[in-house]
């Protein structure tokens, strides 16, 4: 039967696949997919480790047949008995070799997607004492998983092998050909990031807000996503056919034929609308008015430099450095690993700046997705980005003189995230001082770095004269900015209603920054997701930004605004929805 579920629409376009349900609690899981001569391999690694749980149990069985009844209550041995039958349940065995041969699913994933199946019947199930069972069922399977460690482990899929003679008709495939989506309740930062090099056409999680990281690493991924569809892991099956609506922010479950091929209609339309934009690949992004603007690419890996290039990208104006320590269990990526990183950057850019932004964990950005941050109330108001780093000098410095040698081999800006007090503005530049002292000490090269700040709490935008007289550029973050101007959560999905990029008060923080640096000769970018919004192009080039830095799949869209715009006619409109009781009703009615 169809129905939908609705969301936030966080990336552009049309996903039809089948749903491939990643449980949170096990998204640590390996993933990834065997090459067919493989299946026979993969299935024996299964029944190895459930013929070593079967032989706990049944060494188990012999120690209590031992002990008296007070050691080892009856219930015990029956227990064991209800596991070891479980353990040859024909559904849990059948089921897994079915992810592995028809779907060529490592043997973890295939243990932990046929569990998810057999949960939900238990959950179905009128008998509470059946319904119980379901605790067994996930006991024996972790037991499987643990026995089966130690084995070869990658975190998640890498490439997808196809299978000859595969056919290609949606409707009709079953073979591992098929589109997959991912539903998850909720994926981290660093989860994406693995699923970045995956085979996932599109994304959908349970939770999530539209600026939160996961919707922005599924954004520079350029494929569809819905996050916060509340229920939506729950309520599709796996292998289920799904529909992404990435621009609506719809998920359609089990589509009837007609709304299939009228989803494939708009995906081919979307497709082609794509192609169309790439004849502006090498169009100067300028006015009508002869107005130049830099249009800049957001970057998590020194990998993505070459999508920053292909998009037409004039540089990076924001490396999210934090995505090289993120899932390290610990091991943080030492001076060395982190200037190859970033010189990998820089040379990829050919000669571009790239601006590398110093490490901002936190909030919903943890360096490990099992150390999440509980310990604190309000973690989008405690210990992340530069504060952070200055509570944690040793890894500050060694950032820092990562960044600055990688510097000796291009254009760097240094960007120092979530910056409020003037003390915190010069601890910084005496760890960068010192960072710069410790290579001379040890004679190594390094190079000039402009340094910039990011202005992404009120009270930074409200001190911009402070900023100025220490910085030579500024970045707007504004997702943050808003986050902040509004007490809203960015992640969190049940107040995503709230979180407004046109609420007066934060354009007047935007407006105002922009301001001050062009009144300053200073330059200024806007680096969060309002930059790359088609809707708010010209309204930001009406407040007078000449620099706009976002994925590289926004960049050729964005280009296309600008080219339509004439900023003359756009600064006096843009005062008007700027001060006006409700912006986006104004913005709403177009500037002339
Ligand atoms: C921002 O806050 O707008 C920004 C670009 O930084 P991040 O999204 O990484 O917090
Ligand atoms: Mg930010």
């Amino acid at each position: 039967m169809t129905f939908s579920v609705h969301g936030l629409a966080v990336s552009r376009g049309i996903a039809i696949g089948r749903a491939v349900l990643v449980a949170s609690s096990r998204v640590d899981v390996a993933h990834y997919f065997i090459k067919p001569d493989e299946v026979d391999a993969e299935i024996a690694r299964v029944r190895a480790g459930r013929d070593a749980v079967v032989e706990e149990i049944y060494r188990l069985q012999t120690s209590i047949s031992r002990m008296g009844p007070k050691e080892a209550p009856t219930e015990l041995a029956a227990l064991l008995d209800v596991h070891l039958m479980l353990l040859q349940d024909e559904e849990l065995v059948g089921g897994v070799k079915h992810w592995i041969t028809d779907r060529l699913y490592n043997a973890e994933w295939a243990l932990t997607t046929q569990l998810e199946i057999i949960a939900r019947h238990f959950d179905e199930m009128e008998d509470a004492y059946l319904r119980e069972r379901k605790a067994d069922m996930e006991q024996i399977c972790e037991r499987v998983l643990r026995a089966m460690k130690g084995g070869q482990s990658p975190v998640l899929p890498a490439q997808r092998p196809g299978r000859k003679g595969a056919q290609q008709d949606l409707l009709l495939d079953d073979t591992v050909d098929v589109p997959l989506v991912l539903i998850a309740h909720d994926l981290s930062p660093a989860d994406m990031l693995q699923f970045k090099q995956s085979v996932f056409a599109g994304f959908i999680t349970d939770v999530g807000g539209k600026t939160s990281h996961t919707a922005i690493v599924a954004r520079s991924m350029d494929i569809p996503a819905v996050v916060g569809a509340r229920t939506c892991s729950q309520l599709v099956r796996q292998d289920d056919w799904v529909i992404i609506d990435g621009d609506a922010g719809v998920v359609i479950v089990d589509p009837s034929p007609i709304i299939l091929a009228e989803y494939g209609f708009k995906q081919r339309q979307g497709e082609l609308e794509r192609g169309r934009l790439q004849r502006l690949l090498h169009t100067p992004a300028v006015t009508m008015d002869d107005e130049k603007i830099q249009l800049l690419a957001n970057i998590e890996m020194p990998e993505d430099a070459q999508a920053a290039l292909k998009a037409g990208a004039l540089g990076v104006g924001l490396f999210r450095s934090e995505f090289l320590f993120m899932g390290r269990h610990g091991q943080l990526p030492d001076e060395e690993e982190q200037y190859r990183a970033y010189k990998k950057a820089v040379e990829g850019m050919e000669g571009l700046p790239v601006t590398i932004r110093t490490v901002d964990v936190g909030a919903d950005k943890p360096l490990d997705e099992s150390v999440h941050d509980d310990a604190h109330l309000n973690p989008a108001l405690g210990l992340r980005a530069i504060r952070w780093s200055l509570a944690e000098p040793a890894m500050f410095l060694t950032q820092l003189r990562a960044i600055l040698r990688a510097a000796a081999h291009g254009k760097v800006r240094l960007l120092i995230p979530m910056l409020a007090h003037a003390s915190e503005i010069r601890q910084t530049l005496a760890h960068i001082e010192r960072a710069r002292a410790q290579l001379d000490r040890r004679g190594d090269v390094y190079g000039p770095v402009q340094l910039g700040a990011m202005i992404e709490i009120p009270a930074a935008a409200l001190s911009l004269p402070l900023f100025l007289k220490y910085f030579d550029f500024l970045s707007i973050g504004t997702n943050d900015l808003i986050q902040y101007t509004l007490a809203i959560d960015r992640a969190d999905e049940s107040v995503a209603h709230l979180y407004d990029p046109l609420h007066p008060a934060v354009l007047r923080l935007v407006a105002d920054t922009i301001a001050e640096c062009r009144a300053q000769g200073k330059d200024v970018s806007v680096c969060g997701e309002m930059a790359g919004d088609v809707t708010l192009t010209r309204l930001l080039l009406g407040l007078g930004l000449r620099s706009f830095s976002m994925h590289p799949a926004q960049i050729l869209a964005v280009k296309q605004e600008i080219l339509r715009s004439d900023t003359t006619k756009l600064a006096l409109w843009a005062q008007r929805v700027r001060t006006a009781e409700d912006p986006a009703l104004e913005l709403a009615g177009g500037y002339v």
